[in-house]
């Protein structure tokens, strides 16, 4: 029986997914593929300095799997800074984000996906185009990506 995948909490999708070295030519560039949860990992412990206990709260992981993840994350990208590889961003298998908005005409309450939020916030209200709305108290979290090497956007679907 194969494992069923662990689902990691993601609250946040980096907007540049590719890094590449200068001055190396395409052919001989090597990279390495930093899976979201990796990116996340290294976002709560390393740019918002939270202890790891925090981190793996956040994540809804155990402590011994987020330390794994975040070593895994900074071994890969130490190997690229290190030895010249590009770094791309992509995949793994998380849960992503999202805001719940509400109508304050009518109380319609919606998700909004955190990437969408951030990029293209919503105007109005779905069903009675209201403009009157305001994000609702709390994170929802409702939807869930998985990807192989080519995967992340694009090929989250709803959960049920
Ligand atoms: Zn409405």
């Amino acid at each position: 029986m194969p494992r069923p995948p662990k689902w990691r909490r993601v609250g946040f999708v980096p907007e540049v997914t590719y890094f590449k070295p200068a001055g190396i030519p395409l052919a001989s560039l090597e990279e390495v593929c930093l899976t979201l949860e990796e990116a996340e990992a290294i976002r709560l412990k390393d740019r918002e300095g939270l202890e790891q206990e925090e981190c793996a709260r956040m994540m809804r992981v155990s402590r011994p799997t987020f330390h794994r993840v975040l070593g895994s994350a900074r071994k890969k990208l130490a190997d690229a800074l290190l030895n010249g590889k590009a770094i791309r961003i992509e995949g793994g298998n998380f849960e992503m984000a999202m805001r719940r908005f509400q109508c304050r005409s009518n109380g319609h309450e919606w998700d909004v996906p955190f990437e969408t939020m951030v990029t293209r916030p919503p105007a109005a209200c779905p069903t009675c185009h209201s403009p009157d709305i305001r994000p609702a108290p709390g994170f929802g979290f409702g939807m869930r990506g998985r990807g192989g090497r080519r995967g992340g956007r694009g090929r989250w679907k709803m959960q049920e």
